[in-house]
């Protein structure tokens, strides 16, 4: 018998309340019944994205939100400052180079945050206007937090507009959109909202209403505008992702009663205890210990040990689905989620799967160890 586990930075288990959602008749989508889900999963997302601005829903993957934030801020020859410091990150220049857009890159060894300084300077020495920075809350191909608030503060008072991919770190990291003034923040739906793929978010400041108003960028199935337009009748421009947008509510119900700051010190106190054992078992973090992320932690793999098998037998042999590394990570390291609808003894069980796989595979460890570290950090007060 085989029982299947996901502890991936996306999708993310769903919770029986999301699954019980998700098999209920399909209504119309322009009736009041819907409207007034639509309205309960809008007024939610702004709980989790701290925000009184306008949140948007979009039938897409998390990307569809970030293209929409693209090309309605933004116009062809106009400059952006994105920063590559993982995988996502470089889709920021992507997509800004996809619209003609100059993307003024900063680039940081994976494993480390960018800083505000590196912004600020960036912005100072460079001759043509900055419109937008874009940045990454989690990045979830390396594990690591951007200092969001100090960027933000040095965006204050200036016509820049601050954008931030949040689409792993919403509802596991704060985020004060509103109080640290950050103008767009774009998510998705299958990774700390614990849905399925399928729906984008995005939110917008009255500071970049104003970039959006005067965007000369192509856009339609993302023209923010349109909307905005739609959203006054409590609509949508297009036939919406009606299951999933009433599986939102559901799920955005279930954050809101555990409460935001308890959300995040659950999963701070999951990925502290896949640190430990880490550490326990003598692999070392991706991360720098300063901008490691709570919402997932990517570990190296042990010189010796192939990394590809090492995450394929768990998943294949034991049904226990982790991440591998991405990209230019490929093989080096294996990333283990600490967000949406997990706990403690979903950490424990994928920790005692790897546990067995790096003892078969012949690494060398004190079995146990790992299980004992995460168990001292399950024991203490948070
Ligand atoms: C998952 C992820 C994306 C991509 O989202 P899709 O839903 O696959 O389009 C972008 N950025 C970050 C930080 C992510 O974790």
């Amino acid at each position: 018998m085989k029982k299947n586990y996901l502890l991936t930075p996306g999708p993310t288990p769903l919770p029986p309340e999301v699954c019980e959602a998700l098999a209920k008749p399909i209504i119309h989508h322009r009736t009041p019944g819907f409207q007034a889900i639509l309205k309960e999963a809008v007024e939610g997302l702004q709980y989790v994205y701290q925000t009184k601005s306008d949140v948007f829903i979009f039938s897409s993957s998390g990307t569809g939100a970030m293209e929409a934030a693209v090309c309605n801020l933004l116009s062809c020859g106009d400059t952006a400052i994105t920063v590559e410091s993982g995988k996502f990150g470089e889709r920021w220049t992507e997509l800004c180079q996809a619209y003609g857009i100059k993307a003024e890159v900063i680039k940081v060894p994976w494993g480390k945050a960018v800083t505000a300084t590196q912004i600020k300077s960036h912005i100072l020495n460079h001759k043509s206007h900055i419109k937008a920075v874009f940045v990454t809350l989690c990045e979830t191909s390396t594990g690591v937090t951007t200092d969001i608030k100090s960027i933000a503060q040095v965006l204050q008072g200036t016509d820049t507009v601050l954008v931030v991919d949040a689409i792993s770190g919403l509802g596991v990291i704060d985020l004060k959109t509103d109080e640290w003034g950050v103008d767009v923040v774009v998510s998705g739906s299958q990774k700390g909202l614990m849905l399925p793929p399928g729906l984008g978010f995005i939110s917008v400041s009255q500071k970049a209403w104003k970039l959006v108003n005067e965007s000369k960028s192509p856009r339609y199935y993302f023209d923010l505008r349109a909307a905005k337009k739609a959203w006054e009748q409590t609509d949508t421009p297009f036939t919406t992702s009606v299951s999933l947008v009433v599986a939102l509510s559901a799920a955005l119900k279930m954050l809101k009663t555990e409460g935001l700051e308890n959300v995040f010190r659950r999963c701070k106190k999951l990925a502290d205890s896949v640190r430990a054992s880490a550490k326990a078992l003598g692999l070392t973090l991706l991360a720098d210990e300063s901008c490691a992320s709570d919402a997932i932690t990517a570990i190296n793999v042990p010189s010796g040990i192939d990394g590809e098998k090492l995450v394929k037998t768990m998943r294949d042999t034991y049904g226990i689905t982790i991440a591998g590394g991405q990209a230019e990570l490929k093989g080096k390291c294996f990333r283990i989620a600490s967000m949406g609808y997990l706990n403690e003894f979903d950490i424990i069980l994928a920790l005692s799967c790897l546990e067995k796989v790096l003892h078969q595979m012949g690494y060398k460890f004190q079995l146990g160890q790992g299980i004992k570290a995460a168990q001292e950090v399950f024991l203490k007060q948070y």
